[in-house]
């Protein structure tokens, strides 16, 4: 059966370094958020990335996310696709030390529902169908 994973919401993933992806259509959607302009968005909170193939967003010097506001996500219905697709569409050796996301095995139509809802794909076997960022 399959395993989905319940987020715990212990905001870890927030926490360690890494880089969170943002495509265009996500800076457009996060400065809309804001309320800011894209051009400010970027400037104040995204940097170019590693291998300088697009945007991810800032961190702080302890590496947490520059929106991570407590436990709280500042941006939280209009995150990232990356932050919404962990842990369930993509993990990394070793993320079950830190995060505490709780395995369920479910069934085939319990998975694709639950992936459905946490993720926003309209099919989480494609990660190219994304449906409009609503909250999580
Ligand atoms: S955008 Fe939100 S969910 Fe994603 S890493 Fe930053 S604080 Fe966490
Ligand atoms: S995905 Fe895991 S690390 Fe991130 S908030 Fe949920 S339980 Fe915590």
């Amino acid at each position: 059966m399959p395993v989905f994973y319940e987020c715990q919401r212990c905001t870890e993933c927030c926490r360690w370094p890494g880089e969170v992806r943002v495509t265009a259509v996500e800076v457009r959607r996060m400065a809309g958020f804001l309320g800011l302009a894209e051009a400010d968005f970027v400037e104040r909170y995204t940097r170019l990335r590693g291998n300088r193939g697009g945007l991810a967003l800032n961190e702080r010097p302890n590496f947490e996310c520059v929106f991570l506001d407590g436990s709280d996500c500042r941006v939280q219905p209009v995150k990232p696709q990356q932050c919404r697709d962990f842990p369930n569409l993509w993990r990394f050796p070793g993320c079950e030390a830190r995060c505490r996301a709780v395995p369920r095995e479910v069934s085939g139509a319990d998975y694709a529902r639950l992936v459905r809802q946490a993720t926003g794909r309209v099919d989480p076997r494609r990660k190219d169908q994304v449906a409009p960022a609503t909250g999580s």
